[in-house]
């Protein structure tokens, strides 16, 4: 199948969700309209075979995943989805794939009422590169350099089970057949929060995206903020197939430092926390901690500081 084939019967003619495209596919490039009194918010991730997903990694979850990491990332911004480009690069055209890899992605992009709206096909080692854009209402921005001291610290949803997904993938380690469908799904098709992002205008006004750990995560708040936090590990939410198959200490450690959960992680004064505690519960939000003026990061587990090395993922070790 050649480029403009591939194009013309997968990528054109989706389904449009704002008025504001004034052309997308099909010319040069894209123009679209950002709303009076809105910013637009930019994210880009690219996936790499063998670096962001195993080889073996269905065509699907490569479609879901290239975008679902970059609604997360517009979800930690509080932004509303709303554009997107894709640059595919495959080794060779292989129709089936490609059939499977936009299922994957416009089951995706059709939920989250995003549009697709340019991109780029080539040939090469397989590399997937997602541009999504989001609109905020200026000036309410979830913005890393936000926390201050006494700020709670919120984690959305349960930590650790995608690592402990890569890990069933590379055969690291062995789960029963009961809970491995759970760990898989959450390390394949990620639920971008994308409806709690656009809530927390008004709750809080700090926030990322887990990708690379809780640590390794948080600490780009702490540093973005010249704050510190002391979290309490045994607050940290672990899911019943984490506690279920998983050693405690070790779960720790998955909650703690593997990445990929794409949960949001936030700060929230008290008081507004006491005010919205419904919504937050509503969205599983739990508060693990407290944003200190002290500049470092405290790890307490069971009343003691907790001293295990961790490293969250890192390119360029
Ligand atoms: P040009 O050569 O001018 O860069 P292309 O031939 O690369 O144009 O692309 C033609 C049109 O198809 C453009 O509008 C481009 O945005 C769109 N397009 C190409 N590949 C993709 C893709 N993978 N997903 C979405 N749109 C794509
Ligand atoms: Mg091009």
């Amino acid at each position: 199948m050649k480029e403009f084939e591939i194009i013309k019967k997968y990528f054109a003619n989706q389904p449009q969700f704002l008025e504001n495209v004034i052309t997308d596919i099909g010319d040069d490039a894209a123009i679209v309209c950002v709303p009076h009194g809105q910013q637009l918010v930019v994210t880009t991730d690219t996936l790499i075979q063998g670096v962001h997903f195993p080889k073996e990694t269905a065509a699907y979850d490569i479609g879901y995943k290239s975008l679902a990491v970059n609604l997360s990332d517009l979800a930690a911004m509080g932004a509303k989805p709303a554009w997107v480009t894709l640059a595919l690069t495959l080794p060779h055209s292989d129709e089936k794939w490609i059939q499977e890899f936009t299922r994957g992605f416009f089951d995706l992009a059709n939920r989250f009422q995003i549009k697709l709206i340019g991109g780029d096909t080539t040939q090469g080692p397989m590399s997937i590169t997602v541009q999504a854009m989001g609109l905020v209402t200026y000036p309410e921005t979830l913005l890393r350099q936000n926390a201050e001291p006494g700020d709670l610290v919120f984690v959305s949803n349960t930590l650790g089970d995608a690592g402990v997904g890569l890990n069933i993938v590379l055969q690291k380690i062995n789960i029963d057949k009961k809970h491995q469908a759970f760990f898989l799904e959450k390390l394949n098709r990620p639920e971008p929060q994308t409806r709690l992002g656009e809530k927390l205008h008004g709750i809080s006004r700090c926030a990322i995206d887990i990708s690379d750990g809780l640590v390794s995560d948080l600490n780009h708040i702490l540093t973005a903020s010249g704050v510190g936090a002391e979290i309490d590990i045994d607050k940290i939410p672990l899911s019943p197939a984490m506690r279920a198959c998983i050693k405690e200490n070790e779960a720790v450690k998955y909650a703690l430092a593997s990445g990929d959960d794409y949960a949001l992680c936030f700060t929230v004064k008290e008081n507004i926390a006491k005010q919205h505690e419904a919504l937050l519960k509503e969205f599983h939000c739990t508060s693990i901690g407290v944003i200190t003026e002290k500049k470092d990061l405290r790890l307490l587990h069971k009343g003691k500081p907790y001293t295990e090395n961790l490293h969250g993922y890192q390119h360029f070790e």
